[in-house]
């Protein structure tokens, strides 16, 4: 996406579902589409309000509709302001209908969200007088500036996070098993409000924090060995995400090290995120810091991403992103090590991009804490 230097500071997008129709209907136009069919959940949420887990949305010139079936005819009646149709049986074949009797010449779809059996039951239905086309990423990049009750939801779901992370460290202790810490967390998010965790916590102790991914195990705490964890809330729909590092014991002198590294690394790419900055921009200072350490060949991934409805989103952070950052994006910030038989060293915070920076959203400490 091009930056926009010319939005000015707070001018950020609506909240209304009505209005953020208008602006599908304003990127189905630019697209030269003149219908667009939406079926990821998080995108019919984003365009209607709409959070039960089948509808599909049919957006055709002025007009966008929403088929769901008979379990959510109250529910959609009370979320949606747009036309519903509720629908007995699969909601594909109605789609279809409505595409037929609309006329539809050219039909966008969402390129990565509708498998290969949707696509050919919509491809032998629509025939010769609908053409359809992939395309990538138009209602993601319209959801990657977030409103301010977005803004507001997100800080309330890293405060959940933070909260329910001060709470689990008081129970860490040697003995007690990565599962069980895993599982204390997610209970202390639930009961600060989440609705449930925005994906799988990670709680990975000594070697084991060497999987940028690890699952906890059975795996019980010891002394005198890091301890990483990885967490985020969903809260009326919106992620957090947030990696922090534990020592139990005295860390050796690598282990500062390697923590003093990353977090120089985490603390540049966070002085990088501007509004109107190429989000490859920021991967790359927080490489460089790295470098400079002689560890860049140990960042294995990317140092960030968007997150909103979910808890991956458009823009990444990461080398060959085309974006630009914009105010109003939230970000994380998350460089990390890893050593195969050492262990691995992530620190990762939630970001809100503005015009002159950015707001480090999540309270929690950043230093290595030592239990
Ligand atoms: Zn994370
Ligand atoms: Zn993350």
């Amino acid at each position: 996406m091009a930056p926009n230097p010319t939005r000015p500071a707070g001018d950020l997008p609506s909240a209304d579902p009505e209005a953020r129709r208008r602006k599908l209907r304003e990127a189905v136009r630019d697209a030269r589409l003149d219908g667009f069919l939406v079926v990821a959940p998080p995108n019919v949420r984003y365009l209607t309000g709409f959070t039960g887990s089948n509808a599909i949305l049919l957006a055709a010139g002025s007009a966008e509709i929403l088929l769901t079936d008979p379990r959510y005819r109250t529910q959609a009646a009370e979320q949606v302001s747009c036309p519903v149709e509720v629908v007995r049986g699969p909601l594909l074949p109605a789609a279809i209908r409505l595409i037929r009797t609309q006329r539809l010449r050219k039909l966008g779809f969402e390129k990565s969200k509708v498998d290969v059996g949707t696509f050919q039951e919509l491809e032998e239905a629509v025939e010769s007088r609908t053409r359809l086309l992939a395309v990538n990423g138009l209602v993601e990049k319209l959801r990657a500036i977030k409103s301010r009750s977005e803004v507001d939801l997100i800080r309330r779901s890293v405060r959940t996070c933070s909260e329910a992370y001060r709470r689990a460290v008081r129970k860490i202790r040697p003995g007690l098993r990565e599962f069980e810490l895993a599982a204390e967390i997610d209970y202390l998010m639930r009961r600060q409000g989440a609705d449930r965790p925005a994906f799988d916590t990670i709680v990975a102790a000594g070697r084991r924090s060497a999987l940028p991914h690890a699952r906890p195990t059975h795996n019980a705490l010891i002394n005198n060995q890091l301890l990483l964890v990885d967490m985020g809330a969903e809260q009326d729909g919106y992620a957090s995400d947030m990696t922090r590092m534990i020592h139990l014991g005295k860390p050796s002198t690598r282990a500062r090290q390697l923590h003093r590294a990353v977090l120089d690394a985490q603390l540049e790419g966070i002085a990088a995120v501007r509004a109107g900055v190429p989000a490859a921009t920021v991967d790359q200072r927080t490489r460089k810091t790295l470098r400079s350490h002689g560890l860049e060949r140990f960042f294995v991934h990317s140092t960030g991403h968007g997150l909103g409805l979910e808890i991956h989103e458009f823009p990444r952070l990461g080398r060959g992103e085309p974006a630009c950052l914009e105010a109003g994006m939230v970000v994380t910030i998350e460089p990390g090590v890893y050593f195969e038989g050492f262990g691995g060293i992530r620190i990762e915070d939630t970001v809100l991009v503005t015009q002159s920076g950015c707001e480090v959203l999540t309270p929690t400490p950043k230093d290595l804490l030592v239990l």
